[in-house]
């Protein structure tokens, strides 16, 4: 089949070259010129584990090709999957659709044969009824057909994600995109995929609740972990406890700083004003978001504590500054709430990402990347471990730095408290 994908992102340029690596011929568009040039050059602007070689295989294969032109991608393809951003609008919880409209009056005026439009980015139930009626305005109905496919990939963990789905769901009214679309799914169906075809509305209301959902769950677990240190009980020991059962089950059962990421807080910012809209409170998940938020002020006041209040000089390392490991999205992390905050008291902060240097903190007063873990821990007064990236769960400290101890603070849990205060750190984590 022919596909276009529009917006190069993190869900378009996976699913894309995902679905060349099925045998389809796939048109990647971006309006960002210099993505789409370094795209053909072999250039991945995005770290994601394994995207590199599936994405030079493809190209050289000729299943995969990048574009900026929409129009002509659109008229050259069957399937034109929309996977461009639907962030929070600014100084509101609604989601800005901009970039989705955008596309749609493009793809208006290029729909020269039958086309099924397939909704991927993550949109408010009813926007597919407001992206046909902006299509029925230049085009007859039989010459579209709008459906709603929303991805559940996770970054870091995409490829497999989207080659190894729990679920794919489809939403449409009509029964002949559905069958395409379940012939498109075929490989992945074969492989144990459940599918599921639904209505259109439904499928925009399953991604929304999913990601409120899992939201719930790791605030749930993170407020847990707050009884626990008033307590003295071990919240590892909760979350195997709580996960063992099968109605819970272990996932997105880990405490750690406040969840960020580039879907779960514009997510469930969203679907509570969706609700708003409908008249209806979903009450869970606006507590959820205030919790959340809470949770980067409460970790920043542990911070003050470990440093007996005095912050003024402090020379603080962050190990990981990304929302999570294996991927380089800074949307949304909590460091760029908690690095502000402590350059701001006066501290001396030093990072190390294993994706590198982050143009996020270019501008807060001393703030200073560094290539190795060994520089950006020497001479520290407290280590941060910010993000749960393999490269800092075997560090023997004790070998890493000669002289001055600092104090560890890990805010991940990947450490055995005994092991490192056996090293002579002083150790803090979470609800522990
Ligand atoms: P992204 O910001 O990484 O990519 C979006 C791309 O769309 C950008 O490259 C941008 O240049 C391009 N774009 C915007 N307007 C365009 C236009 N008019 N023409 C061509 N290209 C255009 O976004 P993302 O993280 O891939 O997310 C895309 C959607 O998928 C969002 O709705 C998101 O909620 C959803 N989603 C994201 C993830 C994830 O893990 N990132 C997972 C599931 C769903």
């Amino acid at each position: 089949m022919k596909l276009c994908m529009i917006g190069t992102g993190y869900v378009g340029l996976v699913s894309g070259v995902c679905f060349a690596d099925l045998g389809n011929d796939v048109i990647c568009v971006d309006k960002n010129l210099n993505k789409i040039d370094s795209l053909i050059k072999g250039k991945i602007p995005i770290y994601e584990p394994g995207l590199s070689e599936l994405v030079i295989k493809n190209f050289k294969n000729k299943k995969l090709s990048f574009s900026t032109n929409l129009k002509k991608s659109v008229r050259d393809s069957d399937l034109i999957f929309i996977c461009v951003g639907t962030p929070t609008k600014k100084g509101r919880s609604t989601a800005d659709l901009s970039q989705i409209f955008n596309v749609i009056k493009e793809i208006s005026s290029a729909i020269n044969r039958f086309k099924i439009i397939v909704t991927k980015s993550t949109v408010p139930v009813t926007t597919g009824d407001e992206i046909e009626k902006i299509l029925l305005k230049k085009n007859n109905k039989k010459k579209f057909s709008v459906v709603s496919n929303p991805e559940f990939l996770r970054e870091g963990e995409a490829i497999r994600d989207f080659t190894y789905p729990d679920r794919i769901v489809v939403g449409s009214n009509d029964k002949r995109s559905n069958r395409i679309l379940k012939n498109l799914y075929n490989p992945l169906i074969s492989k144990g995929a459940s599918y599921l075809p639904t209505s259109r509305r439904s499928a925009e209301l399953i991604k929304y609740a999913s990601n409120a959902f899992l939201a719930t769950k790791i605030t749930f677990i993170n407020e847990i972990a707050n009884l626990c240190e008033k307590t003295n009980i071990d919240i590892e020991d909760i979350s195997i406890g709580m996960g063992l059962d099968k109605r819970i089950g272990s996932r997105f059962l880990r405490a750690g700083p406040a969840y960020g990421g580039s879907c779960f807080p514009k997510d469930t910012k969203a679907i509570t004003s969706t609700a708003d809209k409908f008249n209806a409170n979903l009450t869970v998940i606006k507590s959820v978001i205030k919790s959340n938020k809470n949770r980067s002020k409460l970790l920043l006041n542990r911070i003050y504590r470990i440093l007996n209040k005095k912050i003024k000089n402090k020379k603080i390392t962050f190990l990981g500054v990304t929302f999570k490991a294996n991927t380089d999205d800074m949307r949304d992390s909590s460091s760029l709430i908690m690095i502000p905050v402590l350059s701001k008291k006066g501290a001396i902060i030093k990072y190390y990402d294993p994706t590198g240097y982050k143009k996020e903190f270019s501008k807060i007063k001393n703030v200073h990347n560094t290539d190795t873990i060994k520089q950006s821990v020497q001479g520290s007064d407290l280590v941060i471990v910010h993000t749960e990236w393999n490269d800092f769960k075997s560090l023997n400290f004790k070998t890493l730095v000669k002289g001055k101890k600092f104090i560890i603070y890990d805010m991940r849990n990947i450490y055995s408290p005994d092991k490192i205060k056996n090293q002579g750190f002083k150790y803090y984590s979470i609800g522990r």
